[in-house]
């Protein structure tokens, strides 16, 4: 039923296990140049249970570019096989390394979140990252086949040869970013095909923040199952958190992660449930181990048990980093509320891009929504009433009536890897 019995593990024995890692962790990682200064003066003995991580000082992301490109390293760069560099969304990229046991301890993480959503090794994965410095390519390559699936290292972009190798060989499995699963079901339909009649049936999505709608709307073009899968180079890519048949919440690998939820702010412990910024600590990381990580997503703990049985905590669904957060006329926005908002109308296509503009001295956002072609008609009346709708809606759930421009189906540059969903022309128009 499950990849590995630690997935069901009993929470005491569990926390047990995190005790022992995490100490295990310090030692390792006050080998570091970084750390050896950071945890000086911690004594060992304090860290007893899981709990006592708060003990610990943060890591953030400025101190892993401070630090680039060595200072983390716990071990003699001899022992390290393999570099990966996040994909720099937010500024200057870091890069992190990996033993080959910390490549192992990857794998079966990706296979375990695989198998968690119901991959076996009876099927095909076809995986449409591209596969660079990008831990979505050789990350969920090596999770693919240590679970046995037959393995197509297919990379990014070409949809028509994409078709062409999920039809030849019978592709079961797919990985492809959310944003480019809404513009390839498109594809797939203008080349002739009825997503119904396609082999696959399990899409793995993530790397980028979609919401529950985005999702409903893929499963139902696709015709597939879409399950959320997230993680992050700095916790070693995809593979740490993961949704399981239910789809109820990604259930977080406790016993390669300690995780922590708090207040941007104040930097202490949100109330159960309730919603912060992920930490993250890595608890079975030899190589390059991190502690306390500050992710700058946004996520929560969803409360109560899953019916899998697995006993490792979900988080929600990522409603965005913490760096994403828009102030408009007084306003904290995300982008995620707007495309929560435009996913759930029938009317609306593929993609949307939100630009901040300046109109005299104040500032404004301007939504450019790409509408289905079947309601972008020549009635400009039904069409300037279908505009007036998207921003009355709009502005019920942002509380500011954003411009809103109506755009032919893929008029709106799609970006190589993951979706740029806004764009600042403050000053530039
Ligand atoms: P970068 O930070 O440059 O994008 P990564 O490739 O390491 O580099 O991407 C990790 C980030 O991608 C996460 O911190 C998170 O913001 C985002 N992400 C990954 N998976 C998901 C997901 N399932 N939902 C939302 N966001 C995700
Ligand atoms: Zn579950």
């Amino acid at each position: 039923m499950y990849y590995d019995p630690v997935e069901a593990m009993d929470r005491v024995a569990l926390e047990q296990l995190q005790a022992e890692r995490l100490r295990e962790t310090i030692e390792i990682a006050r080998r570091s140049p970084f750390y050896a200064e950071r945890l000086k003066g911690l004594n060992p003995d304090e860290i007893r249970t899981p709990a006592d991580v708060v003990k610990l000082p943060f890591t953030t992301k400025d101190d892993l570019r401070n630090q680039y490109p060595h200072g983390l390293l716990a071990r003699p760069l001899d022992d390290f096989v393999r570099l990966h560099a996040s994909s720099g969304t937010t500024g200057t990229p870091v890069a992190i390394f990996y033993t080959q046991k910390d490549l192992d301890t990857w794998a079966d993480l990706m296979a375990r979140s695989m198998y968690c959503c119901g991959c076996r090794r009876s099927d095909v994965l076809q995986n449409t990252s591209g596969y660079g410095l990008f831990t979505g390519g050789l990350g969920i390559h090596y999770g693919s086949e240590r679970l046995g699936m037959l393995t197509i290292p297919a990379g990014a972009g070409n949809t028509k040869r994409q078709i062409k190798m999920i039809l030849d060989h019978q592709v079961t499995v797919l990985h492809i970013i959310p944003s480019f699963a809404l513009y390839f079901a498109q594809k797939v339909r203008e080349a002739g095909y009825d997503p119904e009649d396609m082999p696959w049936r399990i899409a793995l999505i993530g790397a980028e923040p979609h919401t529950e709608q985005a999702r409903a709307k893929i499963e139902e073009l696709m015709h597939i199952k879409a399950y959320n899968s997230y993680g992050l180079s700095e916790m070693n890519g995809p593979g740490v958190a993961f949704e399981c048949v239910h789809q109820k919440g990604m259930h977080l690998w406790e016993d390669a992660y300690i995780a922590e939820i708090i207040n941007p702010e104040t930097g202490e412990h949100v109330a159960e449930g309730e919603v912060g910024e992920l930490v993250m600590t890595t608890l079975k990381r030899e190589g390059m181990p991190i502690i306390r990580y500050r992710t700058r997503d946004l996520t929560r703990f969803i409360p109560g048990k899953c019916e899998c049985g697995r006993t490792h905590r979900r988080i929600d669904r990522i409603t965005g980093r913490a760096d994403d957060m828009m102030i408009l006329k007084g306003v904290n926005i995300y982008p995620m509320q707007i495309e929560q908002c435009l996913m759930a109308m029938p009317e609306v296509g593929q993609n949307y891009l939100i630009e901040l503009i300046r109109e005299g001295v104040s500032d404004q956002m301007r939504v450019k929504v790409e509408i289905k072609d079947e309601y972008f008609v020549e009635d400009m009346r039904a069409l300037q009433g279908l505009q007036k709708r998207i921003a009355k809606n709009l502005c019920s759930e942002i509380l500011v009536t954003p411009r809103v421009e109506l755009c032919q189906s893929e008029s709106i540059p799609k970006a190589e890897g993951k979706a740029v969903r806004v764009v600042d022309l403050r000053g530039k128009e």
